[in-house]
């Protein structure tokens, strides 16, 4: 409530900033309120007795610090405040003109030159300069405040604020910069995933992926472009010089920096910045010498061939003209931590953590940090130092249709590819990962050639990858039935054995001996699942990676259930998610990849799990029934039907577990359940087995009334997953799928368990009217469903037609919550049409929407003789009088409806009048809610003398 009247939105987002410790929210709010003098601190408490418990209230007053605040009157003064309220519009004018202030303020008297001295070390850069000056001035009080001001006014006056202007870099500067950017063009212009094979250039296959800022973000909607990136929309912390880009692993981060380097070079995007410095963290992990940030920019990206300090200096002293990528950072075997911090851009330290001090801030201020990530890596620690963060969801459905198109030169192949996609809609839902999407174009002749065993699974089309890869190989073309993959059995160990001693080490890049030590062969190596790894700097020998990090977990997979090699305990360490290091043979020989320092017992790190996730997730699908003949002559039947059981016995326990989890309901409300972390890997892993055995044994021992799956990164494919396991539940749940990607395709595989759904709440889903056509056509055949909140969607007019036909045919529905979508008067008009004929409903909310008067009126006039609604939401939906003048009319005639939300609309005196004299004849109303109409103080005072009820 403070942030109504008080706080700017700035100062809001700098408090509450998500992701960091609580305490620290609330020493940072406590501070800013006690900056802003005592009226706010009164305000504050105030504030605070509302929130908290009776109890815990009484204990504060403002008596004790209104003593020692009284006096310090300069905390209200206007120019310490701008201090603070401006402060990172005033970081940036002072850059480059630090200097002048300090002689301004040393001219005045009100600083002296130990002050000056201090703020000048040259340690800082600019932008540390600034914030310290500011600092300082604070510190000094409200003259030293206003002379800053008055010193920063007359620098815009005159016309030449420093940041405003572009420097002229030196001459070798200039060289740099062309050699700098003719590598990283070169770097960046072809996708590795078609390395070995064919050439495919970035720019005739790259694809623009879905970019979403968080959905507690202010300006959350609308879709972001890649330039949006580095851009201002999404700011929580201005002061932080870090974006975050997270995203599954092969949902195109590293493409996506690939692209911004690639546009960045050839001078299409980006071109505030003069030098972009590209770094992977996989290759990072390999740079064992302490380094500075100097040697680490040199030696890692690009040599200058001369002036090596002019041009570093040139960098210092520009921090917001360069540009650094760091791709993968949850692939460095380090967590994220700022126990050590280094602000000295010459000293040196171990790269891991000049890396955490670059993105804190400490080392290098100013300077733009992009960063790519897996979500589970990204803990609160780092959080607090973000810009912000960007979530990188793979293709949209066009996103598909427009790699597939371009991945095959043939339109008719492609359209045909596209053709067996939407036959296939669990697939469909898969090819929203791209690098699933590259597969399945990849692997098109196997596709098309499937027919009734098309895949299902990830783990189906990661066969068919390897299928296909095997068989391009061989000499004779395809062996007929399943015999192909017991001819390459020693390649898949080979790889196999590779890919798995290294998978819990977060190990991506092998030597040769490593590759020597797993057999790996020539031949091995010429079936293109590993390539060679790039390396800017390197001219070591060669080294190569798996072509994507989830092609590693398949083969580490493809291990653990064909090697003869693993401990017995295998599977079930890797179920629950424990370091695998010891359960191979010859995890000895791989020392040197993993320093032992960081060698950790037990638990796998917040950066391993999700590649044992995966691994397991593999692991299910390989010992599914279905593909059982494969294994034939490959290993022997009883231990391959061991492995099975220890798998199924392993959902099933970990399984038990969240139910387990799961807290006794409080007397009078519903059980519920709200997902742990780990609980949609289980389901998928379930799903992966494609046994309904398996499936209704889990759901059997789970009794809740309400699922809650909110903020848990379900998409379409978690959405088929979830539909497959949840069909068996015993009894009818409430099913909340809030704030994730479920989108329309995610809608349709959800349909298998919509009539164990008694209500569904699909908030925040990216939904559009076609989702919705395909769910209520369904809906209306399922007994149970009754409930349905859709806000803030991308629904229209267009979809209240569906919803008008399930109110007429559903005598049972309950609730309808259509809120902030973009549903007009015409859409009203529709839903009013299926109300008429409805006997059931409850709520209806309409919220944000913009039916205008002549919606309400609409609906007012089927509504009026409704004997089951009990609460209305027509809240900013742009309603005047004559809208309320009709909904007045329900008031008069209902016998149901007891609370009617008319917050932010255009009602005047004249429509309250309407809806006072409406109550009058009616006590079942509790409450009209009309707080930001067009009414005066006076009227609403006088309003809310009249009439208790209505809340202003
Ligand atoms: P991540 O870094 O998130 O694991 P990658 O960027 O490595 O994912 O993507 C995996 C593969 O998916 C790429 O090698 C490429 O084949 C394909 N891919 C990813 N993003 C795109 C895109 N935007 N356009 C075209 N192909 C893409």
């Amino acid at each position: 409530s403070l942030f109504q009247e008080e706080l700017s939105w700035e100062e809001y987002q700098n408090v509450q900033v998500p992701g960091r410790a609580l305490y620290t929210n609330a020493r940072q709010l406590l501070d800013l309120v006690y900056t802003k003098g005592v009226d706010t601190c009164g305000l504050f408490l105030a504030a605070l007795k509302q929130v908290l418990p009776e109890a815990k209230g009484v204990g504060f007053s403002l008596t004790g610090c209104r003593s020692s605040l009284e006096g310090k009157e300069e905390y209200q003064s206007t120019s310490s405040q701008t201090l603070l309220t401006q402060r990172p519009s005033l970081v940036r004018e002072l850059q480059g003109c630090t200097d002048g202030a300090l002689q301004a303020l040393l001219i005045s008297g009100l600083f002296t030159t130990a002050d000056c001295d201090d703020v000048r070390l040259p340690i800082h850069t600019p932008s540390q300069q600034a914030r310290r000056l500011l600092d300082h001035v604070r510190s000094k009080g409200e003259s030293a405040a206003k002379t800053l001001l008055q010193y920063i006014q007359q620098k815009q006056e005159s016309g030449s604020t420093p940041t405003q202007e572009k420097p002229t870099p030196p001459k070798e500067f200039v060289k740099y910069q062309k050699k700098l950017s003719s590598s990283v063009s070169a770097q960046s212009c072809f996708l590795s995933t078609y390395g070995g094979t064919s050439h495919m250039s970035l720019d005739d296959i790259y694809t623009e992926g879905q970019l979403e800022l968080g959905h507690d973000c202010a300006d959350a909607h609308g879709s972001l472009g890649l330039e949006d990136i580095v851009g201002t929309a999404g700011t929580v912390n201005e002061e932080a010089d870090t974006v975050l880009v997270s995203g599954e692993a092969g949902s195109g981060k590293s493409t996506l920096l690939q692209r911004l380097h690639l546009l960045w070079a050839r001078g299409t995007a980006l071109q505030d910045f003069l030098l972009l410095f590209p770094f992977s963290c996989r290759r990072l992990n390999s740079e064992q010498r302490e380094l500075s940030v100097q040697e680490l920019l040199f030696q890692h990206c690009c040599w200058p061939d001369r002036e090596q300090e002019e041009i570093f200096q040139f960098i210092l002293d520009h921090p917001h003209l360069i540009l650094f990528t760091f791709d993968g950072l949850d692939e460095l075997k380090q967590s994220f931590s700022d126990e050590h911090r280094l602000c000295c851009p010459t000293q040196r330290a171990p790269v891991h953590v000049l890396l955490f001090n670059l993105i804190q801030g400490s080392l290098m201020k100013g300077v733009r940090k992009v960063v790519t990530s897996r979500p589970e890596a990204v803990g609160p620690l780092l959080k607090k130092h973000l810009r912000k963060e960007v979530f990188l969801k793979g293709f949209s459905p066009s996103g598909i249709d427009c790699f597939v198109k371009k991945h095959h030169s043939d339109p008719a192949v492609a359209a045909k590819v596209l053709g067996s996609l939407q036959t296939n809609t669990a697939l469909l839902g898969l090819c929203h990962s791209p690098v699933l999407c590259w597969i399945v174009s990849q692997c098109h002749k196997e596709l098309l050639g499937c027919g009734e065993g098309s895949p299902q699974t990830i783990t189906d089309v990661y066969l068919m990858i390897l299928q296909h890869f095997l068989q391009r190989q061989s000499s004779q073309g395809s062996t007929a039935g399943s015999g192909w993959l017991h001819e390459h059995l020693q390649t898949v160990l080979h790889l196999g054995q590779l890919a798995f001693e290294l998978i819990g080490t977060t190990c991506y890049i092998f030597s040769g001996a490593d590759l020597e030590t797993c057999g790996v062969t020539e031949k091995d190596i010429s079936m293109g699942f590993l390539i060679q790894s790039k390396d800017m700097s390197s001219t070591r020998s060669k080294r190569y990676e798996f072509l994507h990090v989830t092609l590693q977990c398949f083969f580490a997979a493809l291990y653990i259930v064909l090697s003869n090699n693993t401990d017995r305990s295998t599977i079930p360490k890797l179920f629950e998610l424990k370091d695998l290091k010891e359960t191979g043979l010859s995890s000895a020989c791989f020392g040197s990849c993993l320093p032992s320092t960081y060698q950790q017992e037990g638990e796998a790190t917040a950066a391993e799990t999700p590649n044992l996730q995966i691994t397991a997730t593999f692991v299910s699908g390989l010992l599914s029934q279905r593909h059982q003949s494969l294994w034939l002559h490959c290993c022997p039947s009883a231990v391959m039907e061991k492995r099975v059981r220890q798998v199924v016995r392993c959902l099933s326990k970990g399984m038990q577990k969240h139910f387990k989890s799961i807290p006794q309901p409080v007397e009078g409300e519903k059980k519920s359940m709200h997902a742990m972390p780990g609980f949609v890997w289980l389901i998928k892993c379930i799903y992966e087995m494609q046994e309904s055995r398996i499936a209704k044994d889990a759901m059997s021992k789970l009794e809740v009334d309400h699922l809650k799956l909110t903020y848990c990164n379900i998409g379409p494919v978690e959405c088929t997953a979830l539909a497959y396991v949840l069909q068996h539940l015993k009894n009818p749940v409430g099913l909340q799928l809030d704030n994730n990607s479920v989108g329309d395709v995610g809608v349709e595989q959800l349909l298998p368990c919509m009539h164990i759904c008694n209500s569904l709440y699909l908030r925040n889903n990216n939904i559009t009217d076609e989702g919705i056509r395909k769910l209520i056509a369904k809906g209306i055949q399922c007994d149970n469903f009754r409930k349905i909140a859709l806000f803030n969607n991308q629904l229209t007019d267009a979809c209240t037609q569906h919803f008008s036909h399930l109110l007429k045919t559903k005598q049972n529905f309950l609730a309808l919550r259509l809120g902030n979508n973009n549903i007009t008067a015409e859409g009203a008009k529709q839903l009013a049409e299926g109300l008429k004929f409805n006997h059931s409903l409850q709520y209806l909310g309409l919220w944000g929407n913009k039916i205008g008067d002549a919606g309400a009126e609409a609906l007012a006039q089927v509504l009026e003789s409704s004997n089951t609604l009990v609460w209305l939401s027509l809240a900013g939906n742009g309603v005047g009088s004559r809208g309320a003048r009709a909904l007045a009319n329900i008031i008069k005639n209902s016998a149901s409806l007891e609370e009617i939300w008319l917050i932010e609309n255009c009602i005047t005196r004249a429509g309250v009048e309407c809806l006072i004299q409406a109550l009058e004849h009616n006590t079942h109303v509790k409450s009209i809610c009309l707080r930001n109409n067009d009414l005066t103080p006076e009227e609403v005072e006088e309003m809310t003398q009249r009439e208790s009820r209505l809340i202003f």
